[in-house]
């Protein structure tokens, strides 16, 4: 049987897959490396940078309007559901 492993914080830049990012290499200033099993992509993985781009923003609001929770929708970008909360409401306050 396939394992998926699924870790917070990883996702492909390029497919916005979470699952099947394998850590490849990390160096001493804490910088980690992944691989994306699916698109076959090497990208960099900085741990200090906690900003998501609006296109992972607009992808967790849809997911949370399409009936998940605030904290399904975390599990699956692989951020706190206290991050969801404040776009939706962002979301929801635009003029
Ligand atoms: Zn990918």
């Amino acid at each position: 049987m396939k394992k998926t492993k699924i870790e917070e914080g990883k996702i492909c830049p390029k497919c916005g897959r979470s699952e099947e990012q394998v850590n490849r290499e990390r160096n001493r200033s804490g910088t980690r490396r992944c691989y994306c099993k699916h698109c076959g992509i090497m990208y960099t993985l900085e741990p200090k940078k906690r900003e998501y781009s609006e296109e992972i923003r607009q992808q967790a609001i849809k997911t949370y309007y399409a009936g998940a929770s605030g904290r399904g929708v975390g599990k699956v970008f692989g951020f706190s559901k206290a991050n969801v909360y404040n776009w939706i409401k962002k979301n929801t306050e635009k003029p």
